[in-house]
């Protein structure tokens, strides 16, 4: 280790910064931050850093450099343009026992600042020892989509009941556990669903009794959306970075279920295309019995939990129960199949509506109104409906919506193999049966469809193409007046 890593407590400590640039003005204002007393030593300075001056934040040393400037400072940032100069400001600082920092420059520093997550009270500082700051950059950004914000809440919940909480738990050993309560149980989900006021509720009560004896833990129902890793949330990937259980639908690529907590126990649910169907009872029993036995699971759904997931059922069922619960929203397959087929859902003359449909089988489509289905202007977003493509395509003319409506059913929306086939309404079952199309797969259908076939960019596109082109492309244009 070449670096002693240390947070240093700068408030109302003098610390000197060599320069009256862009950088200069950077360092200060994080130096200000830390509460610390700044003087800037320049001959100019840039109109952020006069201004600061002229508020009295920041004392100014005008004028060149002199090795005076360093008495009775603790720090010392030299971040002038000259290379020669901060070397000099580096030399007479360590021949008085100053650490000096000089910006970019590991060679010459005694010091280096370290890239920065801020949750205060959390901080998290990364330094590559001067190898490669860019790259460390890059890591600090990582992590830093990784932090839960709710977390800050969380230690600044510990920090005011420190005293309260080693009372309360002299042992060492239970006051590591009632820490983990803190973290795994309730208190943090509370924070996490913005619920500060209940979350110190919880926490006297907690305080109170014995309550954390009983860890219960929690479920999150998560979206994973439509397949491409890219398309998850933060929120979600947070959520498998942290769980102990994923109960899966045996839609979710590989990709997605890599990105979870490495030695988080995965159950794949659910069904794909009627093969190896597990209960919706079984699947409620089993978040009850890993959310009791104190685990954070995360339910995992394709797409979005509450679009055709039955997401809902689940919710009411843990509600029941008690159990504390989060729903973390995903990008359901009607939006990215939308998107990675270049076709907006909405049009300002073309669709005033979006209409989300579930074609599941026989009985469903016995449920639906085709009548409203089959109206113009509006936008159908059908989900599991390659089964159905005969039915469904007889119903709506049959309603009363055009044979040549345009559509784009696409499969594997957003994974690599995803495929777009594109025609009219009257052509669907026919050119569907001879492309081979599969579930997973979404059909759009109404005007706005017929944008695919110029704005399509994503994966392989099917299809009647030049039938499709002699048309005129009424969408294309009129969409630039929309844009
Ligand atoms: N909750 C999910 C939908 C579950 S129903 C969501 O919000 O997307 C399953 C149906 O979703 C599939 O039959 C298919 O119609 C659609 N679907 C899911 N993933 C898809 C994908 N990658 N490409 C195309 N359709 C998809």
């Amino acid at each position: 280790m070449q670096l002693y890593p240390l947070f240093a407590d700068l408030r109302e400590r003098h610390v000197l910064v060599v320069g009256g640039g862009d950088v200069a003005a950077r360092k200060t204002a994080m130096l200000l931050k830390a509460g610390a007393k700044v003087t800037v030593g320049a001959p100019l300075l840039t109109p952020e850093l006069r201004e600061w001056v002229r508020q009295g934040r920041i004392a100014y040393r005008a004028g060149n450099y002199q090795p005076e400037w360093l008495e009775g400072m603790w720090l010392a940032i030299a971040a002038t343009r000259s290379r020669p100069l901060n070397a000099r400001v580096a030399a007479d600082g360590h021949a008085r026992q100053r650490l000096v920092n000089v910006v970019d420059d590991a060679a010459l520093s005694s010091f280096q600042v370290p890239a920065l997550i801020d949750r205060s009270p959390l901080l998290v500082a990364i330094s590559s020892n001067g190898a490669a700051p860019m790259l460390a950059r890059r890591l600090r950004e990582r992590i830093e989509s990784l932090l839960d914000p709710a977390f800050a809440s969380l230690l600044q919940l510990a920090q005011r009941y420190r005293a309260r909480i080693r009372a309360r738990h002299a042992d060492l050993a239970a006051r590591r556990r009632f820490y983990d309560w803190l973290h795994d149980g309730p208190i943090h989900a509370l924070l996490r669903a913005a619920q500060p006021a209940q979350a110190e509720r919880r926490l006297l009560a907690a305080l109170a009794t014995h309550e954390n004896s009983a860890t219960m833990g929690s479920v999150a129902l998560v979206g994973a959306g439509p397949g491409d890793p890219g398309l998850l949330t933060l929120r979600a990937l947070r959520a498998l970075n942290e769980a102990d259980v994923i109960l899966h639908d045996a839609l979710i690529s590989e990709e997605v279920l890599d990105l979870a907590r490495r030695d988080a126990m995965r159950i794949a649910v659910g069904k794909r295309g009627g093969a190896m169907h597990t209960p919706q009872a079984q699947i409620h029993a089993l978040l009850l019995e890993h959310a009791m036995a104190g685990r954070r699971v995360v339910r995992l759904k394709g797409g979005d939990p509450f679009v055709f997931g039955r997401g809902g059922e689940e919710l009411e069922f843990l509600r029941a129960h008690g159990i504390a619960y989060e729903v973390v929203p995903g990008i359901s397959a009607a939006l990215a199949c939308a998107a990675y087929s270049g076709v907006p859902l909405t049009h300002r003359e073309h669709a005033q509506s979006v209409r989300l449909v579930t074609a599941h089988c026989r009985q469903s489509l016995d449920l639906v109104d085709w009548q409203a289905l089959a109206q113009e202007r509006q936008t159908l977003a059908i989900y599991m409906g390659v089964g159905q493509l005969d039915e469904l395509t007889r119903q709506l003319i049959a309603h009363g919506r055009a044979a040549d409506t345009p559509f784009v059913l696409v499969e594997n929306g957003s994974l690599p193999q995803q495929r777009s086939l594109v025609g009219t309404l009257a052509e669907l079952p026919r050119l569907a049966a001879h492309h081979a199309i599969e579930a997973p797969a979404l059909l759009i259908l109404g005007e706005v469809a017929a944008q695919a076939v110029a704005s399509h960019w994503y994966g392989e596109l099917l299809g009647d193409l030049r039938n499709d082109r002699r048309q005129p492309a009424v969408i294309p244009s009129t969409l630039a007046d929309a844009a």
